[in-house]
């Protein structure tokens, strides 16, 4: 089985977890989330305020 070496692994991509990995991955670091839930599209999110 194949091996990759990342630099942080977060679990759950959710409002603390996805910010985290995008500033670490702006930072230049790799980084793998590994998140249990749905795979959601920009089309499932609204697109205004009620
Ligand atoms: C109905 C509702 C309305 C809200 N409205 C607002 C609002 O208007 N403004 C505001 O600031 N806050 C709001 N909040 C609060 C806000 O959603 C939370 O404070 C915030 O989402 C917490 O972020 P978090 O990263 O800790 O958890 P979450 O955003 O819940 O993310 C956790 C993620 O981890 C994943 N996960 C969990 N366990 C595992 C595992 N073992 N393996 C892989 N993935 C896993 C989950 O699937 C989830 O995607 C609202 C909350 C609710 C319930």
């Amino acid at each position: 089985m194949a091996q990759t070496r990342v630099n942080a692994v977060i679990i759950g991509a959710g409002a603390g977890g996805g910010v985290v990995a995008k500033e670490l991955a702006t930072a230049g670091l790799s980084v793998v989330v590994l998140e249990r839930g749905k795979w959601y599209s920009a089309a499932d999110l609204p697109s205004r305020n009620v």
